[in-house]
């Protein structure tokens, strides 16, 4: 028996090129870490104790992702639209429940990512304690370089993380002040969700978040990694 027809056409899964490689990566999820780096949570005004505390997520869809290089539109409904660079593991296999000896055959490699931010909309949530979709889930909220595969052993756990608005330095940092490791957040989020391939991680941003405006230019590197780039247009319907 065959299926009726689509009403319309479903859209094309989102992909992201593969250095050295002539494939490319379809986007399944997209996952986010909250608060990953201690410097970033104090300037957000809540510290983590490790201790007592533990990682937690937000999703943006996977049409929300864009490719490094592109210039997107000032976003509708903000007045502080922020940018956060992150590290992003890219999944490769299936695991639930993964331990964290386990964690990195999971990893199929990483990329350069930034998790755009409409902080108003995000803080006025976070403040009546509604969820923060409007503030991070939104068309563009998504940014990534190619993937590059991982390298065996492939934990990434150091490593230069920088990010210049206009050219001037806005984050500086190292992957090794992630609060929770990359195999820590893998154990982590497969209790709660089947880990699969084509699923994104951004594993938190360092301190120095700020607004742009239009006109702006953004640059980000992660020693390792990959080259960032991302242009800020006018106002959406301006
Ligand atoms: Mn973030």
């Amino acid at each position: 028996m065959t299926r009726p027809p689509y009403l319309f056409a479903p859209p094309e899964p989102v992909s992201l090129p593969i250095r050295g490689s002539n494939m490319r990566y379809p986007i399944r999820r997209i996952f986010c870490v909250g608060r990953n780096y201690h410097a970033h949570a104090i300037e957000m005004g809540n510290p983590v104790d490790k201790a007592t505390m533990e990682p937690f997520y937000f999703l943006k869809d996977a049409s929300s992702a864009v490719e490094s290089g592109a210039t997107v539109a000032y976003p509708p409904g903000t007045r502080n639209y922020q940018f956060e660079l992150e590290l992003v593991v890219a999944i490769g296999a299936a695991g639930f429940r993964v331990s964290e000896a386990d964690a990195e055959g999971l990893i199929y490699g990483y990329c350069a990512g930034l998790d755009m931010t409409r902080r108003d909309l995000q803080f006025k949530a976070r403040d009546q304690g509604r969820p923060w979709d409007l503030g991070k889930n939104f068309e563009h909220a998504a940014v990534f370089t190619e993937i590059v595969p991982r390298a065996n052993p492939g934990v990434l756990a150091a490593g230069a993380i920088s990010l210049q608005v206009n050219g001037e330095t806005r984050q500086c940092s190292d992957l090794s002040k992630m609060i929770w490791s990359i195999p820590e957040l893998l154990a982590d989020l497969s209790k709660f969700y089947h880990l699969a391939p084509g699923d994104l991680i951004l594993t938190g941003t360092p301190e120095g978040v700020g607004p742009v405006l239009p006109g702006d230019r953004i640059d980000g590197h992660i020693e390792g990694v990959g080259t960032l780039e991302l242009h800020i247009g006018a106002a959406d319907g301006a």
